[in-house]
């Protein structure tokens, strides 16, 4: 049973020198020859976009700095290409993986390491901090993951939201939705979307991978990101929930005036001239919209219309 590098390997792989040998999914011909093997089948439903760049590979493991001692989660494993790196470098690895046909493929790909966990579910129906205090001690735990793109928000959010033990995620988004995430207010891809992962975390684009390193090539860019989960979070408001209600109706109507999206909200008990009243008093013109307003401001503004 294989479990970790040696020491002298570890070295080597980190400085760049050496070709794993057990990197050979991440190579064309080896994950055609496992596909056919298996008569394995995209699923279009499923997002199964799997990896062949071992570039890309090293580059998303380099960035979530994984250690022999972290315990991973991968949402998302395929066939097993990125799971093999995780299982070199972590202590512990979790593969959650929805599609069954995956499931013996991945028994073959990764059998040489006792250290990796198979879980065929929907990684929306797990218990994720159940996982965490059993498997480490309620420890913060570190995702990797190149993502099913038709569920990368829920996924993402839905990991803030529960309040799970997260000391990162790196994961492989759509371009564009990482372009989002990292927005800053003024800009056109700023949003409820950059607010809220900015809230839970600081967002770093680590690299932009084109469609040929994907087989079969998706229809978009993506990009893989970093995020760091925040230990204290950048601004303190009376009810979180009530900021992101607020958050969320400066948003829906993006061409409107922000005290539109507020008062015209059926979820929101505020109306336009409470809206413009606090703008008033944050300093703020009454005909601004939300994506020029900064967390800071969107929290200071919560707290008024709260009262
Ligand atoms: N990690 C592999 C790679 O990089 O080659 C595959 C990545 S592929 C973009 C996304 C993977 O997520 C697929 O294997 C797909 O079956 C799986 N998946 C899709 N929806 C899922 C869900 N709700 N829960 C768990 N896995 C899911």
């Amino acid at each position: 049973m294989r479990r970790g590098l040696q020491p002298q390997a570890r070295a080597e792989r980190e400085s760049g020198r050496m070709e794993i040998e057990m990197a050979a999914l991440g190579i064309p011909k080896n994950t055609i020859e496992i596909l056919q093997k298996y008569q394995f089948h995209f699923q279009k439903k499923y997002g199964q976009n799997f990896l062949i760049d071992t570039h890309v590979l090293d580059k998303i493991v380099r960035a979530a700095d994984i250690t022999e001692d972290d315990f991973v989660l991968e949402i998302g494993p395929g066939i097993g290409t990125m799971t093999q790196y995780l299982c070199e470098a972590a202590r512990e690895v979790m593969a959650v993986e929805i599609d069954g046909k995956l499931i013996p493929i991945l028994a073959d790909t990764l059998s040489e390491y006792d250290n990796v966990t198979i879980v065929n579910q929907d990684i929306l129906k797990l218990d994720i901090g159940e996982i965490v205090q059993k498997k480490n001690n309620g420890s913060p735990i570190k995702v990797v993951a190149n993502l099913p793109y038709y569920i990368t928000t829920p996924i993402i959010m839905g990991l803030f939201e529960s309040h799970v033990p997260l000391a990162c995620m790196t994961v492989m988004v759509q371009k564009e939705v990482a372009e989002r995430m990292q927005a800053q207010p003024g800009t056109k891809e700023y949003g409820a979307l950059s607010l809220a992962v900015q809230y839970y975390a600081g967002v770093e684009i680590v690299a932009n991978v084109p469609p040929n390193c994907f087989m079969p090539r998706p229809n978009v860019g993506s990009a893989v990101i970093r995020l760091d989960c925040r230990r204290e979070k950048p601004v303190a408001v009376r009810d979180e929930a009530f900021l992101f209600r607020v958050i969320r109706a400066s948003f829906n109507q993006r061409r409107k005036t922000l005290q539109n999206g507020i008062g015209n909200d059926t979820d929101l008990p505020v109306t336009k001239e409470e809206t413009a009243a606090a703008l008033r008093k944050l300093g703020l013109p009454e005909n601004v919209r939300g994506e020029k307003l900064s967390l800071q401001e969107f929290a200071a503004l919560s707290d008024l219309l709260c009262e």
